[in-house]
């Protein structure tokens, strides 16, 4: 049975686990949190993402390593590709970490993407504010995630203040998109370089947080045109395993916002709307197996239970709904778990979704 060493046991570490023991694989994980989600799944050293001797002591138990989250440090991963394969690949977490590096990956890939600039210092926010035209979406260049480290330049006398608000590290300015919705393109490729990708997924956000997603799109055109990107992505790192790339779509377009290297939160409608979810596909591609079937059944959506869990929980579930419970501490704009809904209808399911919103 192959052994596959997971580098972070939150919820996603956790649905990995729990889609590992359908196809015999074993995972086994690493993460400082006491009683962390993915202990309900398999084993934790409980140490931090940096701490080189407990990354070490993984990759020597396991065949393989994967991660659940993006900022793992790619020096540490690089020091442990001599004791066994590290996928997806550093190079590829490498580039989604900046995301200077992934608009410029996405620009060479003739992907769409906001216009965007370099920001230093406040005197090169000022040059985009210029150049790009205001409003403009300052983002820290590493480390942000649902929202963080992103403000919104809307007038060039703040300047200085939006800098300053950002910590003084690296930027990126961008363009505001004015997007009718967000969708995601979620797709697996193997070492082989099979890929499958997963109907593109309408996303709903509050406070930069996910809190709805909804697939298929049921629109040809961009499905067709998401899987074209998200297909050139995955060639161009050579990349084995599950990627979502996150884009707005305006009109007949899409435009690249950024992506994860890994299993994603919009995707999580996979495990009961496809024969084979998005964490059994990152599992077989990491293990070399080949990939199960990504066709939809019906009209899947899934709505997150974020900040605190529904005093009766009874009473969200039903017939042709799923509800998963991460285990983590209520906490404000934590994800906690999320709902499943595969509808015979995309009606039916948007109205299960609104009344399940109003429960929580
Ligand atoms: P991000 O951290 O890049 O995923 O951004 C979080 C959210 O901010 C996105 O899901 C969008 O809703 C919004 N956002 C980010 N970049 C832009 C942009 N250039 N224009 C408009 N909205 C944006």
């Amino acid at each position: 049975m192959k052994k596959i060493g997971i580098i972070g046991a939150g919820q996603l570490g956790q649905m990995l686990g729990f889609a590992a023991r359908d196809v015999s694989i074993e995972c086994m994980f690493l993460d400082p949190s006491e009683d962390p989600p993915a202990a309900a799944a398999g084993p934790v050293i409980r140490a931090e993402f940096d701490d080189q001797a407990a990354l070490q002591k993984l990759a020597q138990a396991c065949d393989v390593i994967s991660y659940e989250f993006e900022n793992v440090s790619v020096d540490c991963l690089r020091a442990i590709e001599s004791i066994c394969p590290v996928v997806p690949s550093p190079h590829a977490l490498e580039n989604a970490q900046d995301r200077l590096a992934e608009k410029r990956l996405f620009d060479s890939l003739q992907i769409p993407v906001a216009q965007y600039g370099k920001v230093d210092d406040s005197d090169d926010l000022k040059k985009c504010a210029d150049v790009l035209g205001l409003p403009l979406v300052v983002k820290t260049r590493r480390f942000g995630y649902d929202g963080k480290g992103q403000a919104i330049l809307r007038q060039i006398a703040d300047a200085d203040a939006v800098f300053e608000s950002l910590g003084g590290a690296p930027l990126i300015a961008e363009t505001m998109v004015p997007f009718q919705f967000e969708v995601s393109a979620i797709g697996a490729r193997t070492d082989d370089g099979e890929i499958a990708s997963y109907a593109l997924t309408k996303n709903e956000h509050i406070d930069g947080i996910l809190r709805v997603s909804r697939a298929p799109l049921d629109n040809p055109h961009l499905e067709r045109l998401g899987v074209e990107y998200l297909t050139r992505l995955l060639e161009r790192l050579d990349y084995v395993g599950v990627l979502a790339l996150e884009m707005f779509v305006v009109g007949d377009k899409l435009l690249a916002n950024e992506f994860a290297p890994r299993v994603h939160n919009s995707g999580h409608w996979t495990i009961e709307g496809c024969a084979g979810s998005q964490f059994e596909n990152h599992l077989r591609a990491v293990a070399g197996m080949p990939l199960a079937s990504t066709a939809t059944k019906g009209y899947p959506g899934m709505v997150n239970i974020i900040g605190s869990l529904p005093s009766d929980g009874a009473s969200i579930s039903g017939t042709g709904s799923q509800t998963h419970i991460y285990g983590k501490q209520p906490r404000p704009g934590r994800k906690l778990g999320h709902i499943t809904i595969i509808g015979e209808t995309a009606e039916a399911r948007d109205r299960r979704i609104h009344d399940i919103k109003l429960t929580l």
